[in-house]
């Protein structure tokens, strides 16, 4: 490419031998550039301004891969659903390349939907438009709120129709991540009992994402414990702002901490630990409130592919892992109450007590059991505490029915929360209880649009519309709403597989 320079080093086709596959994408019949990440390809120093679209659709369909890309498909197991996996691998996707972006920070870059590999199984390793855009808007979204995530470059349109239940214009995502390292890559070579491979991968990742670790001695445990805690902190987030994953297999775990591979995830409406939206999801295993759980259960099974390098001997290595994996819930426990009392307003100058973590976590659960037992909006009611900081109660009071109940918890808080100037409280509890989250009907209304009707304008005010969350904007009033009564109770997300 004459004009387009993305300066690839790519360091796991590099360093990694025998943990991927050298393959080609499928050539597209006729790719049309859906959407193209501007801001991101900056930041990733990739040279695109002057590109012509039609040279876009043919890069990033893989028609003409830019130099220096050497596409590889990564090897992967996984527990789905609790079973294990042997072989899953990238079936559907390739790794591209690396790039270093503006910070400083290396990243991947990855096709998804490129056509079938060795590691394909039964699936025709293509995308469809209406899943590939998801990703794009869920991406965005949480970006915009702060949460680490993999990000979409761009979509292509493939000109290929897709067969699913029915049939479905085909599309192409690149995706941006930290890494592609799963919880399912270690486990993938521990289950072949290939034990230099893991011990590669895991200095691999350690070189990769906690470069201070490299050379410590006890590197690995200490490496399965900075693991555990950003994925802590990453739960944390999620379960802030209502987000549910769908999916949370190992082999969908980051060990860079990203959300990744959130195929058929979707936010919370009305408040309820319970709530699953994932048509496959029969059993409620990635139900909201068991998230951080499941988090912990991957993570044990990270530290078993790794055991060997943990300690000399199998019980000094098993007691390596006990101790870091039962910190897990602590660790949760810190980020999610840093977290609700941001969300409250409740941070107060000065160190917390111990006192003050229990009252407020208490506070902050009190507050959880009147939005379930009230079925509150849960990104409604938090926004709407500010209003009642400032002392407006109205608007929060609307969204529950008893509101003698709420109005006695929010006495408490707010005789809590004296502390701190209500002016400077309400500012700081706007910037971290967003507004606009991608609302489920929003979601589908415009992956709708685009997906029958080849309409994109849905889907792009929607993405501008996210890319706010904190904003007042009267204009985007429509993104804030709730779904309509009985929506949300019959909605069903699919993998799009
Ligand atoms: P996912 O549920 O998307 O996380 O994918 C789980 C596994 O199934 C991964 O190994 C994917 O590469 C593979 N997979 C999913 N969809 C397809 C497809 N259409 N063709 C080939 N492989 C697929
Ligand atoms: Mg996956």
């Amino acid at each position: 490419m004459p004009d387009t320079v993305f300066n690839f080093d790519n360091s796991y086709a590099r360093e990694l031998p025998g943990c991927y596959v050298a393959w080609p994408p499928a050539p597209v019949e006729a790719p049309r550039l859906l959407f193209l990440n501007r801001e991101l390809a900056l930041e990733l120093r990739l040279e695109l301004a002057a590109t012509a679209e039609s040279t876009l659709a043919a890069i990033f369909s893989g028609n003409a891969l830019p130099e220096g890309a050497t596409p590889i498909a990564q090897a992967y197991a996984g527990h789905q659903f609790g079973n294990f996996s042997p072989q899953l691998g990238d079936g559907r996707a390739l790794l591209i390349g690396e790039v270093i972006d503006r910070h400083g920070c290396r990243r991947d870059l990855a096709f998804k939907g490129s056509g079938r590999t060795p590691f394909s199984r039964n699936g025709d390793g293509k995308a469809a438009v209406g899943p590939m855009l998801r990703e794009v808007l869920i991406g965005e979204a949480m970006h915009a709120l702060g949460i680490p995530t993999t990000r979409a470059l761009a979509v292509i349109a493939t000109g290929e129709a897709v067969y699913r239940e029915t049939t479905l214009p085909g599309a192409q995502l690149t995706r941006v991540a930290a890494s592609h390292i799963r919880v399912g890559t270690f486990e993938y070579f521990a289950a072949r009992d290939e034990r230099e491979h893991v011990r590669r991968l895991a200095d691999y990742a350690i070189a990769r994402h906690d470069p201070d670790l490299c050379g410590a001695e006890d590197r690995y445990a200490q490496w399965l414990r900075a693991v555990a805690e950003r994925q802590a902190a990453l739960l944390a987030q999620w379960m802030n702002v209502g987000f549910i994953h769908g999916v949370m297999n190992t082999d969908n775990m980051s060990i860079a901490g990203e959300t990744i591979d959130f195929g058929p995830c979707a936010f919370m409406e009305a408040y309820h630990p319970g709530t699953v939206f994932s048509s496959i999801d029969e059993s409620g295993r990635y139900a909201y409130g068991n998230q951080p759980g499941i988090a912990q259960w991957n993570l044990a099974r990270l530290a078993e592919a790794i055991l060997p390098l943990l300690a000399d001997g199998e019980d000094a290595a098993v007691e390596v892992a006990t101790d870091i994996l039962s910190g897990f819930g602590a660790s949760y426990r810190r980020h999610w109450l840093a977290g609700v009392r941001a969300k409250l307003g409740l941070q107060a100058p000065g160190a917390p007590t111990a006192a003050d973590d229990e009252a407020d976590a208490a506070l902050a659960g009190d507050w959880l059991a009147l939005l379930q037992a009230g079925q509150a909006d849960y990104t409604l009611a938090w926004r709407r505490l500010a209003d009642a900081a400032e002392g407006r109660p109205d608007a929060v009071r609307e969204l529950f029915a008893d509101t003698p109940a709420l109005d006695a918890w929010l006495a408490r808080w707010q005789a809590r929360a004296a502390a701190v100037p209500a002016a400077q409280r309400t500012q700081a509890m706007r910037r971290v209880n967003p507004r606009i989250i991608p609302r489920n009907h929003r979601v589908e209304e415009a992956l709708d649009a685009a997906s029958s009707a080849g309409d994109l304008r849905p889907f792009e005010a929607l993405l501008q519309a996210i890319r706010r969350p904190c904003d007042d904007d009267p204009a985007l009033a429509r993104y804030a709403e709730p779904a309509p009564g009985g929506y949300t109770d019959g909605y069903r997300t699919f993998c799009g597989t």
